[in-house]
């Protein structure tokens, strides 16, 4: 019974800090910012995959964990890896429908390149 409460703390804590991050999250970085052992983590995510509530995607082998139904566009620097969010939406989603003749729910858009502070130390 003290397990059960306990596990359920860490994945409502996993989720708060999931849900108020404005980029995707891995395990190790929602290890480190919940002070909860990765093996939990891991764990706790898979559940809250399973419930719906979070999503992830998978990028060069590491698994990303984003709050289901949340509006993201994201720019990843290739060289140090950093998430930058990007506030603004040029996507239209009625388009899309018509080219696939179906509905869209959600999207996610990730792009690539250089972010300001590695181009400015030449790292290219
Ligand atoms: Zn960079
Ligand atoms: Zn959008």
């Amino acid at each position: 019974m003290r397990n059960e409460s306990r596990t359920n703390k860490g994945k409502e804590r996993i989720f708060e800090v999931i849900s108020n991050s404005d980029i995707p999250l891995t395990v190790y970085q929602l290890s480190e910012l919940t002070s909860i052992p990765v093996p939990t983590v891991y764990r706790n995510v898979g559940i809250l995959e399973m419930e719906k509530k979070v999503k992830s995607f998978t990028l060069e082998g590491v698994n990303y964990f984003y709050e289901s139904g949340k509006h993201l566009h994201y720019f990843k620097c290739e060289i140090c890896g950093k998430f930058v969010p990007i506030k603004t939406c040029e996507i239209n989603e009625e388009n899309i429908e018509k080219l696939i003749n179906g509905k869209v729910t959600e999207h996610l858009v990730i792009f690539f390149g250089i972010c300001k502070a590695c181009l400015e130390e030449g790292k290219v």
